[in-house]
């Protein structure tokens, strides 16, 4: 045992530090939380007498290494007074090497059950960054041979401790060593090898507030097989989970997305983790009979026991499906790929498609699959898709493909038949709106969504003329370019057409009132003067319509209560307010489900349209039954894709995963995590003038100087090409092409967050060095 006293001592003579030591659970060393002055914390970890000093040492050095890099998530070696990072303990029956850690906060994964999607994936993705950080390592004492929990010599550890074990799990555990031997064994050592942690249990993750926090012992740290490492952890990750397949999955799936694990690591997958299992299973057993007072040896044994059983019952096969379902799967090798040359690509698509279809970037990339938040192109570069907000719920989310191909195999029709899917999207959509909106039409775009919300308020108010916002862009028919200041104002535009009336963008950073003391009453008023110049022509107004946060626009966020203002003026003159949702619905502002939402609005008609599909073609209109009755004019209303049963089964699908993933919530989670991030990196960046939006639809406004808001148009492009070199996507908008758009799909990740904003930084770096921009306060 070791005293409070002799630590106070040790503390005093080798940190100069005064604390209270609190004990910690351990396996191996005997670990002290201490609680210093200010709630400053820190670990000290006391290993056994004659413990290798090298293997501390080389751990030691592994963690300066990765603090080297600035990579979080790992605790910090703290030097003596003497500069030591490992001190001798004094015991009295002999020295025992002691070392000091940084304290990283939060509690073991496996009081988290159970486990978050996106949290897994955040541990599998931080993992992937560790072995990233770790792969330029290496230390002769890493190197160990031996080791207990060395997975290479699962079998024999297996077959050594069989008889400590319960004889139910003895066959189970049998069996698995046996495949370990035939399927695995010959196979590991070609395998990519680097320093890896290999011990990411579900009591070395911590996570706070329900998100990862750190990684910590790293004393089962060893030069051997990188796959070991995911395997490990979604080993431990699927403990005492409902569908234990589905957590490791997550665990692989962002462990693969940062690093892509080979078709040869990814097909031992399931031998792996269970493998891991039965060690651990085994080793456990054997210190009951050994050392049956540490209780923290057998800290797993009955979570690993039910694992052990449950997979038991699910073929390799299967469970290889289920562990890799949301893996692109490696290289032309796995899934052959035919594709033109990228100069013939190139050209054909200049002379076949019309020249004003454009294409992102300098040099165009060549997609050729995409998961998830990740794009792959043709050479099998991976991309953080930063500005794909269609694919809503992730690229070819499996749930959405499923229901697609399910339904296709089906039926596929047209409206004038009876059919379930149209009517239960309906009646799933309504229940997500206000009441007063109940009547659907479905379309197959924003456009002509956006179309037929006009004509239901032309037909509806009986007048023509629509109020829009400068900058707003909603649509590419006739009807729509007619509407849209972003196009009509643009290169090639020919203008207001009389019927449309333009009022100021409400943004808070550059509009016109941002300035007046109560913004939002200053664009009523003067939506009410405008409506007023309309009437006194002879004229009513029809339709007010607008993004509640504008995205063609430029991630534009109005002062509060604006809607509310002009909502008001609109009504009072007979008009109808049309919400176009087509960009921000869907949860993806985070607060709310949709964006007129945040303004505290009701319209009378709301457009649906890109997420809602996931990359399908899907939209919709919804409206109140007034309005609906009005449009039945005895015209029929006829789409001939609109509202198909395939179409409809995508729809119900992208709300399931929207509900099961809690995607609206982490959106506001990571969102607001990032747009703090980004407001850091501000402080660093005089060309940032603003970053503003809510959930995962934000935007980073770039200006050359910050009083006079000269848009950095420039900065903001070679900022976009700067993070295309580093494997993130992004994209520019607004009226004056200096607003960077955020807007990724919802999986985004707290690690993609953090990801993204090293980008923005070392891009806005780069660019400053090369002085594109100016001072921030000429002289
Ligand atoms: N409204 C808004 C706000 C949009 O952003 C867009 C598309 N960018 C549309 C309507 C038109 O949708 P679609 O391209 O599906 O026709």
């Amino acid at each position: 045992m070791i005293s409070p006293e002799s630590i106070s001592l040790f503390l005093a003579e080798h940190y100069g530090l005064v604390a209270h030591a609190e004990p910690l659970a351990g396996e191996v060393d005997s670990n002290f939380l201490l609680h210093g002055e200010n709630g400053s914390r820190w670990v000290l970890k006391i290993a056994p007498r004659g413990a290798d000093t090298n293997l501390l040492m080389a751990q030691l050095l592994a963690l300066q290494h990765c603090a080297a890099k600035a990579f979080p998530f790992v605790p910090q070696p703290v030097a003596a007074r003497n500069g030591a990072l490992l001190v001798d303990f004094p015991d009295p029956q002999g020295p025992r090497p002691a070392r000091m850690l940084t304290y990283l906060p939060g509690t073991p994964l496996a009081h988290h059950r159970p486990a978050s999607a996106w949290l897994l994936r955040h541990i599998g993705a931080f993992l992937a960054r560790l072995d990233q950080a770790l792969a330029d390592f290496d230390h002769p004492a890493l190197h160990r041979s031996g080791f207990l929990w060395d997975i290479r010599r699962a079998a024999l550890v297996i077959h050594e401790r069989l008889a400590y074990l319960p004889p139910a799990l003895q066959a189970i555990v049998e069996t698995i060593a046996e495949r370990f031997t035939r399927y695995v064994a010959p196979w590991l050592e070609a395998l990519p090898h680097q320093i890896i942690h290999q011990d990411a249990n579900d009591y070395n993750l911590l996570v706070h507030n329900g998100n990862f926090t750190g990684l910590v012992d790293f004393g089962d740290m060893l030069h051997g097989p990188r796959v070991a490492e995911v395997a490990v952890a979604a080993a431990y990750a699927l403990l005492d989970e409902t569908h234990p397949l589905d957590k490791a999955a997550e665990v692989v799936a962002g462990y693969h997305t940062w690093t892509p694990l080979t078709a040869e690591e990814l097909a031992l997958l399931d031998d792996l983790i269970r493998a891991r299992l039965a060690m651990s299973a085994a080793i456990a057993a054997e210190r009951r009979h050994t050392q049956p007072d540490n209780p923290y040896l057998q800290i797993s044994a009955r979570p690993v026991h039910r694992a052990l059983h449950a997979l038991a019952e699910i073929s390799h096969t299967a469970a290889q499906e289920r562990l890799l379902r949301d893996c692109v799967l490696p290289g032309p090798r796995v899934h052959p790929v035919p594709h033109l040359r990228y100069p013939a690509l190139l050209q054909k698509r200049r002379t076949l498609l019309g020249r004003n279809l454009s294409l992102h970037y300098r040099r165009p990339i060549h997609m050729v699959r995409a998961f998830g938040q990740y794009m792959y192109d043709a050479e099998g570069r991976a991309y953080l898709d930063c500005v794909n907000n269609v694919p809503h719920v992730g690229h070819n989310h499996p749930r959405v493909v499923a229901a697609l191909a399910r339904q296709a195999t089906l039926l596929n029709t047209n409206t004038r038949y009876l059919y379930e899917p149209i009517v239960e999207l309906a009646e799933r959509l309504s229940a997500k709106l206000p009441d007063r909106l109940r009547v659907w039409f479905f379309v197959n775009s924003g456009s002509e969504a956006n179309d037929l919300a006009l004509r239901l308020a032309w037909t509806y108010t009986g007048q023509k003329d629509v109020l829009v916002l400068e900058g707003a862009y909603h649509g590419n028919l006739s009807s729509l370019i007619a509407i849209s200041p972003y196009k009509f104002d643009g290169p090639g535009g020919q203008g207001a057409p009389p019927w449309v009336h333009k009022l100021p963008m409400p943004c808070a950073y550059r509009g016109i009132y941002r300035n007046e003391p109560n913004p939002a009453r200053a664009y009523g008023d003067h939506a009410r003067q405008v409506i007023a110049r309309v009437q006194e022509q002879g004229r009513g107004i029809a339709a007010f319509i607008a993004e509640a946060m504008m995205g063609t626009g430029g991630q534009v966020v109005f002062p509060p209560g604006t809607l509310q203002e002009i909502y008001q003026a609109v009504r009072e003159a007979g008009g109808v307010c049309i919400a176009d949702e087509v960009q921000i619905g869907f949860g993806r502002v985070g607060t709310h489900f949709w964006g007129f939402e945040t303004q505290g609005v009701v319209p009378d008609i709301v457009t649906f349209g890109k997420p809602m599909g996931n990359g399908h073609p899907l939209a919709a209109v919804v409206t109140t039954p007034e309005i609906a009755e009005a449009f039945h004019t005895g015209m029929e209303y006829f789409n001939t894709f609109g509202g198909n049963p395939v179409s409809c089964a995508v729809g119900l699908a992208v709300l399931d995963v929207l509900d099961e993933e809690g995607l609206q919530e982490h959106a506001r989670v990571v969102g607001d995590h990032l747009k703090s991030l980004l407001w850091e990196i501000a402080k660093l960046h005089p060309l940032i003038g603003d970053v503003r939006g809510s959930g995962l639809f934000l935007g980073v406004e770039l200006v050359r100087d910050p009083d006079t808001l000269e848009p950095a148009a420039e900065e903001a492009h070679a900022l976009v090409e700067f993070a295309r070199t580093r494997g993130v996507l992004l994209g520019v908008d607004g009226p004056f092409h200096n607003v960077l758009k955020i807007k990724p799909p919802l999986p985004f990740t707290q690690a993609d967050a953090e990801r993204l904003a090293e980008v923005i930084h070392a891009g806005l770096t780069s660019i400053e060095a090369k002085s594109l921009c100016r001072p921030r306060h000429e002289p």
